[in-house]
């Protein structure tokens, strides 16, 4: 992984200037040699999932590029597979790249162009550069030979131009069953790159298209629609992941036999409807995928994960989807300086997901305001303040940055504080409270604890203390050491929350490697989610939903953003303050 350069430059270094990844490097090779006058990417979703943290990375990428080369970047929904595909992704896609910061130049469907790859298909065929095929699926997959082996002809590979003309215009009318005709490009059956051996353009589907209905009966592949799609948008930088290094001599095979820039009669209609376009040669560049551990990024996972009801849904907060990392509480600028760390190379790697929490906790330490909360309440009384006392503090909302400003924290005589911090038999080295301890109440000064009240079962419900007047602000005693601080909420004013506290999904670094013997289901960490009854300082209760908020001592949190409301708070928990799985 290419962490240096990034880690090395300033941050106020133009990001343009040096080389920063072997992308960027070409790109400056290319715009140095004149090749381009601007640089344009896309970002390519298929729209049958949410995006998840991976997508994340290309989104950086193909977007960060666009801005960074004054170029732009398209969104475009890769929409070439009906029956998977939903509005309901397309939406989510759309909210997700805004999210994550982004605008695009164009929104595009790969669908919007089905018209050009009809009559792009009709050029390949007129030019004996395809063929309608009447093999079988399994018949062609025999037909195809193996790594070792050639593949044979298909025996309707010579057919003549004007039967394959005919044949394919009658595959475009419906007249025949799905999967009886596939049109496919002459290449080369006794290639070495399996992809190259007459891959498939056109295959028969009568399924609904989410954005085009049923006008029509053929869908063009993946391979065939994606490189069209990029030189009709005039994309010069075409970046994707690994696995498609092998399909690039098909890319551009495509690219080059269609010859878009050349053959306005395939695309002028678009230009004609409004469509800004200016085709181009593109270049397609792979980089390796992002994998962290103990995260699933597999789109087909995530879904499984949603309709077998192991989470509540995708944007649940256990989920790395993107939604789901922005309800858990998330930033934008966390995950965008997750992917600045990491830089873009072709090396393949696992992520350990405690450098994503530390990305995330290094944005919100800078940006959230504090609070105070308990989440696991014990009853603290200050016997030596007098019954009904109240009194206001002023607190700083950041330790680090006065623009944050101040806010009022009342005090009463009866407190909530946490239980852990609290123990009747300390461990050693326990800096918090015992019986006859001291320890500093946040902002307010020590106190002593000089009874313990139980329960008839034995359990602690209450700590009498006293308060030295003489160890609070302003005092001459302010400056009084005790080793431990611990916060806490007043019990007359706090608000009752409830507080969602997160894990991780998985309770094993990578629950995809099923080498164990168990499947990645069964690596479901059955703990990620618990729920608490909390007490809120008035101040973290009134928000909107997806304020953000450090809990003193507790770790960041979020004002749910679908359930909070003000008038019944209720809070995520991002992440905590340190890492709590390393050992
Ligand atoms: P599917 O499994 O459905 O093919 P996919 O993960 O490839 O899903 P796409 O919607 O096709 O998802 O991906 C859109 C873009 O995001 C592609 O360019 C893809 O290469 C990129 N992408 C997907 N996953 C990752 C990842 N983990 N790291 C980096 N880029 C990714
Ligand atoms: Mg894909």
């Amino acid at each position: 992984m290419s962490t240096e350069s990034a880690a090395a430059k300033p941050a106020e270094t133009p990001e343009t200037d040096g080389p920063r990844d072997f992308i960027r490097q070409i790109i400056r090779e290319d715009l140095a040699k004149g090749k381009h006058t601007a640089i344009r990417t896309r970002f390519p979703p298929e729209p049958n999932g949410y995006l998840h943290i991976g997508h994340a990375k290309s989104i950086c990428l193909n977007f960060g590029i666009g801005r960074e080369f004054a170029g732009w970047c398209n969104l475009r929904l890769d929409d070439t597979n009906p029956g998977k595909e939903d509005p309901e992704f397309v939406e989510g896609i759309k909210d997700d790249v805004r999210w994550l910061g982004y605008e695009w130049h164009d929104l595009r469907h790969a669908s919007d162009y089905f018209e050009v790859f009809y009559r792009a298909a009709i050029k390949l065929i007129q030019d004996g550069h395809a063929y309608v095929d009447d093999l079988t699926a399994e018949q062609m997959r025999e037909y195809r030979g193996t790594l070792t082996e050639p593949g044979r002809h298909s025996p309707f590979r010579d057919r003549s131009v004007e039967e394959n003309l005919d044949l394919f215009r009658r595959m475009r009318e419906g007249e025949f069953a799905d999967g009886s005709k596939t049109l496919r490009a002459k290449i080369d059956m006794a290639s070495g790159n399996i992809n190259l051996r007459d891959p498939a353009i056109y295959r028969i589907r009568k399924v609904t298209h989410q954005n085009t209905g049923d006008a029509w009966p053929i869908y063009p592949m993946y391979d065939y629609a994606h490189c069209l799609s990029d030189a009709l948008e005039g994309i010069t930088h075409s970046l994707c992941t690994l696995e498609f290094e092998d399909h690039r001599p098909l890319y551009d095979w495509f690219v080059d036999n269609v010859d878009l820039p050349n053959h306005p009669e395939l695309w002028q209609h678009m230009r004609d409807a409004g469509f800004r376009t200016e085709p181009a040669k593109p270049r397609q560049i792979e980089f390796s995928r992002l994998n962290l551990s103990y995260m699933i990024t597999s789109k087909r996972k995530l879904a499984q994960l949603v309709s077998e009801g192991h989470v509540d849904g995708w944007d649940d907060p256990r989920m790395n989807t993107l939604r789901g990392l922005r309800r858990r509480g998330f930033t934008p600028g966390g995950i965008r300086l997750l992917i600045e760390r990491l830089g873009v190379s072709k090396q393949n790697s696992v992520i350990d997901y405690a450098i994503f929490e530390n990305c995330v906790r290094e944005d919100l330490d800078a940006s959230a305001a504090r609070r105070m909360a308990v989440i696991d309440p014990l009853k603290l009384v200050i016997t030596n303040l007098p019954e009904g006392h109240e009194e206001t503090l002023t607190f700083p909302n950041h330790p680090k940055d006065e623009s944050f400003g101040t806010r009022q924290v009342p005090l009463s005589r009866e407190l909530w504080i946490e239980r852990e911090d609290f123990a009747e038999v300390p461990p050693k080295g326990f800096h918090r409270l015992k019986p006859e301890g001291e320890v500093r109440l946040r902002g307010v000064g020590i106190v002593k604890c000089e009874q313990i009240i139980k329960d008839a079962a034995g359990n602690v419900t209450e700590l009498h203390c006293t308060l030295d007047p003489d160890s609070r602000s302003g005092m001459p005693g302010a400056d009084r050491k005790v080793k431990g601080t611990i916060h806490w909420v007043s019990a007359k004013h706090g608000v009752p929350a409830e507080i969602r506290i997160y894990d991780r999904l998985f309770n094993v670094a990578t629950p995809d490697d099923e080498s164990d013997g168990k499947t990645w289901i069964e690596h479901i960490n059955p703990d990620a989610k618990r729920t608490v009854r909390g007490w809120l300082e008035p101040s973290a209760a009134g928000v909107e939903p997806e304020q953000r908020f450090q809990f003193e001592r507790l770790g960041y949190f979020v004002a749910d953003r679908v359930d909070h409301r003000p008038e019944a708070p209720v809070f995520n928990r991002t992440v905590t303050l340190r890492d709590t799985w390393a050992r």
